[in-house]
């Protein structure tokens, strides 16, 4: 399951930010902001799963998880326009040519953290 070793890259995240801050010790981690693209084929439910598992015992033992879902758009050739998609593999929902690029919606960042 790889929403496992994606929640332990969310924890190193979490910790580099920790040691960037002012005394970086003495905060706790309060919400972890995660955009999560509509391609990524990231498992949200599975992800949570897993980050309550490796926060265990860490600054972010408390920490709530929240989840933005990125819209997924692709850079249609046919039309000279960017579209929205849904799903890895769909077609263009204004020509359904499949000569599509992927522009957006496949990424997994950490927007922010919240300390406390
Ligand atoms: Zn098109």
């Amino acid at each position: 399951m790889h929403e496992m070793s994606l929640a332990e890259g969310v924890m190193g995240v979490i910790e580099d930010a920790q040691r960037a801050a002012p005394n970086g010790a003495d905060w706790v981690v309060r919400t972890v902001r995660l955009e999560i693209g509509q391609l990524a084929a990231v498992e949200v439910q599975a992800l949570r799963f897993a980050f309550d598992v490796v926060k265990h015992d860490t600054v972010a033992n408390a920490a709530v998880l929240e989840v933005i879902d990125m819209p997924g758009t692709a850079w249609c050739m046919k039309c000279g326009d960017t579209v929205a998609i849904a799903q890895r593999g769909d077609g263009c929902p204004q020509c359904g040519s499949h000569q599509l690029q992927v522009t957006a919606g496949d990424e997994l960042r950490v927007k922010d953290i919240e300390l406390a």
